[in-house]
This record gives structure tokens, sequence and C-alpha cells, in this order.
């Protein structure tokens, strides 16, 4: 047993499916600082239209709760639509993760209008309410257009109407920080987004920054990375072990591998321990209660308040 699975009285073990998480694509207009799958223009990887036939077969054995589709930026994948609109037609929630400047970029504008039509619910990356901030995680200009998109998305009913989900999602910046709690940073939010640029949401989700990928390497660069480690270690939280988000759903990458999270796709660590790792030898029964595969770096769901990609897990 690793140092994780001691620390959880593990092995973690999976309980159910109850969130299909799809990885469209690692393609991505930016290059943020804290990405750990290292999406940027130039990723090429994307799910061809076959391996979403694929992950709609296997919808239909899961029956999740939700369908939560991720990239890169999940609207350069040129299948995305016809993707939607078929989930959609089988009657699933969906979500797609944005980072809002995507629907800025040729051919991709008139998103907004298609996921307003189809009641997809959105999560969008917004790594703080000040501009100066943003502009060092994600580059100059990011936060302009995330504000231009925001406020047409909230024209559209985006935040406002209950069928059109706006979640906005925090990272810490790059360094030994882990995230405030979230209820008090979700007021800070909701009142500076007003008040500033007139903008509303739902909910806002604080996320922990994983110490692997481009984030590892920023860490590595500012001599940090053994201080962040300590941290999370040092913070463990065993109240949000039942939470983790790795024991409620299955991770689908690019090429059609299965896996516990988002994040074991960026370090290559597929399903395992006797569950079969690709989608074509998806068995329903040895995943819905598989062994986790777990590592040093799965400490950042555990600290403090505990991380997912639902936000902290201790609310
Ligand atoms: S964090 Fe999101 S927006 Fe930033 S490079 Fe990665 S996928 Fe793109
Ligand atoms: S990193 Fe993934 S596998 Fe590890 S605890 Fe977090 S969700 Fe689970």
């Amino acid at each position: 047993m690793n140092e994780f699975d001691r620390k959880t009285g593990g092995p973690v073990m999976a309980d159910g499916i109850d969130i299909l998480q799809v990885n469209v694509g690692l393609r991505c207009n930016q290059s943020c600082a804290h990405c750990h799958l290292s999406c940027s223009p130039v990723r090429s990887e994307t799910m061809s239209l076959e391996t979403m036939e694929r992950v709609i077969d296997l919808a239909d054995q899961i029956k999740p709760q939700l369908v939560d589709i991720t990239g890169g930026s999940p609207e350069f994948n040129v299948h995305l639509r016809e993707f939607v609109l078929k989930l959609k037609a089988d009657g699933y929630s969906i979500q797609v993760r944005t980072n809002l400047s995507a629907m800025m970029e040729p051919g991709l504008t008139d998103y907004p209008e298609f996921f307003a039509e189809n009641e997809i619910g959105l999560v969008a990356s917004m790594p703080c309410y000040l501009e100066e901030n943003v502009s060092k995680m994600r580059g100059s200009q990011c936060f302009s257009r995330s504000v231009s998109v925001l406020r047409h998305l909230n024209e559209l009913g985006y935040g406002v109407k209950e069928s059109l989900t706006l979640d906005l999602v925090f990272n810490p910046a790059v360094g030994p920080n882990l995230p405030p709690s979230q209820a008090a940073l979700e007021k800070d939010y909701k009142r500076e987004m007003q008040t500033r640029y007139g903008i509303v949401f739902n909910r806002l989700l604080t996320i922990t920054n994983v110490p692997i990928g481009r984030y590892l390497d920023e860490l590595k660069a500012n001599g940090q990375d053994r201080q962040y480690m300590e941290l999370l270690t040092d913070s463990f939280n065993p109240a949000t072990v039942d939470g983790l988000m790795c024991r409620h759903q299955v991770n689908i990458g690019w090429d059609g591998t299965l896996y516990d999270c988002d994040f074991n796709q960026a370090l290559g660590l597929p399903v395992n321990h006797g569950a079969p790792g690709r989608i074509e030898d998806f068995d329903l029964k040895q995943m819905v209660h598989r062994q986790v595969v777990t590592g040093r770096h799965c400490f950042a769901c555990t600290a403090g308040a505990g991380s997912s990609c639902g936000g902290a897990i201790e609310k």
C-alpha cells in the first residue's frame, strides 16, 4: 500500500459512477501556468467521432447523473456539437468546462447560443476577479475576453435562468497556497463580479492545484515543489476521503483510455487493479467497485477542505 492509501485507511475504492467525465482533447487557445494537462495551442490530441460513439454506448450502460465534458478547450473538437446533441437526445444532463476565451476564437463564436439552446451547464475558469492576477496565470487579454464572454452568457440567461447554470472555478496562484474557504470566497466573487463588471453566476468552485504537469514545472522553477508537497501532506483532512471524486466517477481520455480522474490521465495512470483500462473493454461490474489508482499527487484532493472537479469536498 502506498503512502496515500495508508493515510486514508485505504485502499481507496470506487462506490458507484455518478459522473462520466470525458476529455475530448488537449488543444487549448491558452497555456495557463496551473494547467495539469499542459494544454496549449500546439497540442493536437483530439477525441474522434468513433470514440465519442463508444462513449455514448458506455453512458447507456452507466446511466450517469451527469456527463462532464472537459479538455483542453472542448470547443476546439470539431465533433463537439454532434456529441452534445446525441447525449442530449439520450436524455443526459451535460456540462461543459470552458475557459470562456475559446468562444471568441474564429469559428467558435456561436457556442454561447448553442450551449444555451441545448441547456448545457457551463463551468468556467476564472482564477481571480482582478485582471492583474488573471493575466499572470493565463496571459494578457485573457481577462477582458473572459469578461466579454461572461457578459454575453448572462444576456442569454446563464446564471439567471434555472436551466442555464454558470459556475466559476478558482485556482490559487502558483506557489504553496491552498484555496481559501469556498463559501467566503464565493461571496467576495459574487460581490466583485457584479459591482465591477455587472456579471452574475451560480456557484464558485475552488480547486486545489495538483502538483503535476506545467504546474509542477512552475513550482520547481520557483524552488517551491517540496514546500508545496509538505503543505498538502500536512493539511490532510480525513473527512474528505468519502467525497473523493474518483470514488464516484470515471474519466475517459481523448483516445478512449479509462482513468479514475483527469489528474491520473495527466500522469498516464489508467484504471488498474484488475479493471480494464480501455473503453472497448469496459466492464460495469468491475468498474463500479474498482480500486482507485492513487499516488502522492492525491494529497491535493484531501488537503484542507478537500478538492474535486466539483469544488471543495467539505462545503
Ligand atoms: S487550464 Fe484550462 S484554459 Fe488553461 S491551458 Fe489548461 S485547459 Fe487551457
Ligand atoms: S488525484 Fe484523482 S485518484 Fe487521486 S484522490 Fe484525487 S481524484 Fe482520486
